[in-house]
């Protein structure tokens, strides 16, 4: 996806005088784009909603735009579930999908009247306790263990993963939801991440449509809305392809026609709580190669590091970078882009053809406008990059300053510190 960077060659020089390297940069126009794409691919389903993953992005003013798109937020902590209300989302806009949640968390959505969404069945007492009683809403997070295959790396496979009820305890939990009186019930399954094949997510539909039509013959409780998770992936690499989720929401339809209309349980809401493909694409990391080193490989040392991205070195992630200016030059040089960290990891590109480097040139690692910044760490005194955000209007505004060093001390008092012997 390197050719959807939004500014030119001589506008992000300018940028960097102003605001100096590294940081990140986000589109908004193109945010907005995306996201009216997303609805309009799922609107054949009327009361569909996607709830942003606040994970990915965890910035109140890409929030705001999100919301103004019409999307609600997904959370899983307490500053999460802070940031939504600070953009003036609650109720059924906020999604609580955490896992091993303390009970002062669950009293903050609750009160803010945010659905809560159960990672166990014991959580039913749990939360019993923390609330005094249970919430109206209930929500009830699906892990299929075996019946789930071909899921990737990153979740892995769910009868090894930490999350979810299993299908009998699912059953289980709504009776016993329904007993203690709650109302109204969802269905919630996430079993992928950064998935690129769309028939994967028409499968875990009809898993979990096909639970559905069970909990109703097993309880009589009826689901009204179904969360099908986040895991949407984008293409990293330029050979790859976007998930075609026109094909997605109309395949999920002929399901919903099929298993859900006739077992009168329509209108039951679709949902889904992607991070990845909404920001993903739309922004951008940019760094400044400061140094160039030839060894037994040829390195090009920069101003960032893993600490304001770790995907690659965390998973060996790929992201595209292409060197502002040079677009077009041939890329015949092979280098290993490195970060700061004393971690050898710390590597954002490895043995990757690319143009002539020079110390002084700006590089754009692309994709990186979820799980990018949000991901970062103080390792080695590393200092996290700020964010840009580019308007419509073609302005460029700063919605969250670099760290500073008061900032990374500020957990420390140092006036005890000095008088400690
Ligand atoms: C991470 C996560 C998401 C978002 O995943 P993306 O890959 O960014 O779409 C959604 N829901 C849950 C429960 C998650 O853990």
């Amino acid at each position: 996806m390197s050719s959807n960077f939004p500014l030119t060659h001589e506008e992000l020089v300018k940028l960097t005088e102003k605001f100096p390297t590294p940081f990140y940069i986000y589109d908004e126009k193109a945010i907005r784009e995306n996201m009216r794409y997303f609805t309009k691919a799922f609107s054949i389903f009327p009361e569909f909603r996607e709830y942003y993953a606040v994970k990915a992005c965890p910035n109140p003013y890409i929030l705001k735009i999100l919301a103004e798109e019409g999307c609600g937020t997904d959370c899983s902590s307490l500053p999460e579930l802070m940031l939504s209300k600070m953009v003036g989302l609650k109720g059924d806009f906020v999604m609580f999908t955490s896992n091993e949640t303390p009970a002062s968390e669950y009293k903050y959505a609750q009160a803010e009247g945010d659905i809560i969404n159960l990672d166990d069945i014991t959580h039913i007492d749990f939360l019993k306790e923390s609330l005094g009683k249970l919430p109206e809403t209930i929500c009830f997070r699906y892990n299929p263990g075996q019946a789930k295959h071909g899921c990737n790396s990153i979740i892995g496979k769910p009868e090894e993963a930490k999350y979810g009820l299993t299908r009998e305890q699912m059953i289980e939990a709504y009776r016993i939801c329904k007993e203690n009186g709650v109302k109204k019930f969802g269905l919630h399954t996430m079993v992928a991440s950064n998935e690129l094949n769309p028939d994967f997510f028409v499968d875990t539909a009809k898993l979990v449509f096909e639970l559905v039509l069970e909990v109703k013959e097993k309880t009589g409780v009826k689901i009204s809305f179904v969360d099908l998770g986040g895991g949407v992936g984008i293409p990293y690499r330029e050979d790859q392809k976007k998930v075609d989720l026109e094909y997605v929401a109309r395949k999920i339809h002929e399901l919903y026609e099929s298993l859900i209309v006739p077992a009168g349980l329509d209108p039951m809401r679709i949902c889904f709580e992607c991070g990845r493909p909404i920001t993903g694409p739309y922004g951008w990391l940019v760094t400044k190669a400061i140094h160039e080193k030839h060894i037994y490989r040829e390195y090009i040392g920069t101003d960032s590091c893993m600490a304001d991205l770790m995907r690659p070195g965390m998973y060996g992630a790929y992201h595209e970078l292409t060197v502002s200016g040079k677009e077009n030059a041939p890329k015949d040089h092979v280098y290993d882009v490195v970060g700061s960290l004393c971690e050898n990891c710390d590597k954002f590109a490895v043995q990757r053809p690319l143009p002539k480097i020079d110390r002084g040139d700006i590089l754009i690692i692309h994709d990186a406008g979820a799980h990018g910044r949000a991901m970062g760490f103080n390792y080695n005194g590393k200092l996290r990059a700020g964010e840009l955000l580019l308007r419509e209007n073609g302005e460029v505004i700063q919605i969250r300053r670099r760290e500073t060093i008061d900032d990374l001390f500020a957990t420390l008092d140092l006036e005890v510190v000095k008088n400690f012997k």
